[in-house]
């Protein structure tokens, strides 16, 4: 009995700080509305602008996406189970979504999501709906095809919203590729270990090319979680005006 009393707490604490997660939406302001961000977990996140929907490598079960809207696109980075999740894929009401994609994602698409997937390469670009949407490239250094992310397979992206240039990195290290971006107004930068870069790369990167505004996402190593907070003390010691935004990507970080 104690042990179901105690179990039942932990269910509902549990319930309770997805719920707050869930809570959490950023809102920027555009020309002729506004783009609201919804972090989920490690990089995915829900985009929401003019009543259209979408989702970033949903991720992370079921759970995390319930009584959220169904998403109008859904943008997939790279085939590991963080980015092309199949169960959570399968999870969720897909029914009216465009899958964008790089191709080695689409090769493992089943019938049901394949007819309605496009594949961008890197440098390729669309417009869909309310979005133009942006391949860049994504990869590890130095640049090998035995690289956890050999460049070429997975697509970072760049999102054309109203007059806001939204940057989605992928799993990537600091490549000239993102150092060369530019009018950047809001960067999601991924930053862990052994996988992508770490928070002195990140911070490097993101002071050569200077987005507005910076989420740190995709943050969870092998080793723990990377210091966010000191990212951002590394790059606001070298410029006070890059925003760097703190938010909740996973449970107990
Ligand atoms: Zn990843």
């Amino acid at each position: 009995m104690k042990l179901k009393a105690i179990s039942l707490f932990i269910v509902l604490l549990i319930s309770n700080f997805s719920w707050s997660q869930k809570s959490i939406i950023e809102i920027h302001k555009t020309q002729n509305g506004e783009v609201q961000i919804q972090p989920i977990l490690h990089s995915s996140f829900i985009l929401t602008y003019n009543n259209k929907t979408i989702y970033v490598d949903p991720y992370g079960g079921a759970n995390l996406y319930q009584g959220l809207k169904s998403p109008d696109i859904i943008l997939i980075t790279d085939i590991h189970g963080d980015h092309l999740d199949f169960k959570t894929l399968d999870s969720i009401d897909t029914s009216k979504a465009i899958f964008i994609v790089p191709e080695a994602v689409k090769n493992q698409l089943n019938d049901k999501y394949l007819a309605k997937t496009e594949v961008l390469t890197n440098g390729q670009g669309i417009h869909r709906l309310d979005f133009f949407i942006k391949a860049i490239a994504m990869y590890n250094l130095p640049e090998e095809t035995k690289a956890k992310h050999p460049k070429g397979r997975g697509n970072g992206y760049i999102l054309n919203v109203d007059d806001k240039r939204i940057y989605i990195s992928g799993d990537t290290e600091d490549i000239l590729e993102m150092r060369m971006l530019q009018n950047i107004d809001i960067a999601f930068i991924c930053m862990n270990l052994p996988y992508t870069m770490d928070i002195n790369q990140a911070a490097s990167v993101v002071l050569a090319f200077q987005p507005k505004i910076v989420y740190p996402f995709h943050y969870r190593g092998k080793d723990g979680y990377s210091d966010v907070q000191e990212f951002k003390s590394i790059v606001n010691s070298k410029n006070t005006t890059i925003d760097v935004r703190l938010l909740k990507w996973y449970l107990n970080n």
